[in-house]
């Protein structure tokens, strides 16, 4: 009975280490329980600072996930570009930071399922006459935040002359308001926060790419990734993922 009892525990504290994407961190550091989110927090309203906390919508559905798992969550802020090396290095669990699937960061890591569409968009001046891309000229500056698809579709777009690279899609946003850009590619969402923040910005009609938001998890940890799929799947089927979306984005 008592071999018993062991077994079943070991067998439960396997689950939960393989459940809260620990159990594979190379660097021995498992940290037992705790499912460590790396993400950008200057992208609203998916993930933000508000005091001392990392909130939005990303945070939430990590949350989610996390109570799921029965794991904690711990949000790690860092560098957007640093979010897939972060992941497979093993030193966060997921990336969860509205981040794009790509079949160029495929090659990294694996993503789970989509849980939100989103699209580029260009924003420029409310006077600038530019109302297409089409508009955007050989002699064109575009602000992104560096490692954003922004950043990557428009360094591929020989229609555009310059792009100037970004920390924080915020600061690229600034740089437009002050005459230094003649426009800003980021996602959709934050674009509507940035432009109702800052008087005197438009969103063009026309996107410029659509895309799929999905958590990044480390090639090797399928344990996770099924975990994080189930959860997914029943944060969708329970409206939770629809609450959260609606707590942050009001219907237009
Ligand atoms: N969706 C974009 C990307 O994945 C930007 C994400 C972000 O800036 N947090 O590259």
């Amino acid at each position: 009975m008592k071999k018993l009892v062991s077994v079943t525990l070991v067998l439960c504290m396997m689950l939960s280490l393989a459940a809260c994407g620990s159990s594979s961190n190379v660097e021995g550091t498992a940290k037992k329980g705790v499912l460590v989110m790396a993400t950008n927090a200057e992208f609203p309203p998916y993930e933000y600072h508000e005091g001392d906390d990392i909130v939005g919508i990303d945070a939430e559905i990590a949350a989610a996930i996390a109570q799921r798992l029965g794991c904690e969550l711990k949000i790690e802020d860092i560098a957007f570009d640093s979010i897939i090396p972060a992941v497979v290095s093993g030193k966060a669990d997921i990336g969860l930071a509205g981040m794009t699937v790509t079949e160029d960061r495929k090659k990294s890591v694996d993503f789970s399922d989509s849980y939100a569409s989103s699209s580029q968009v260009v924003i420029v001046k409310e006077d600038s006459g530019i109302t297409g891309l089409g508009d955007l000229g050989a002699d064109s500056v575009v602000g992104v935040q560096t490692g954003t698809t922004g950043d990557i579709y428009c360094s591929d777009d020989d229609s555009i002359g310059t792009v100037e690279r970004y920390n924080k899609g915020m600061e690229a946003v600034q740089a437009l308001t002050q005459g230094k850009l003649d426009a800003v590619v980021i996602d959709s969402e934050p674009a509507k926060v940035f432009v109702s923040e800052n008087p005197g910005l438009v969103i063009l009609d026309e996107s410029y790419t659509d895309e799929q938001y999905a958590a990044a998890i480390r090639k090797d940890n399928a344990a996770l990734l099924n975990n994080v799929n189930q959860a997914l799947a029943e944060l969708k089927a329970d409206g939770t993922l629809d609450a959260i979306v609606a707590k942050y984005i009001s219907a237009e």
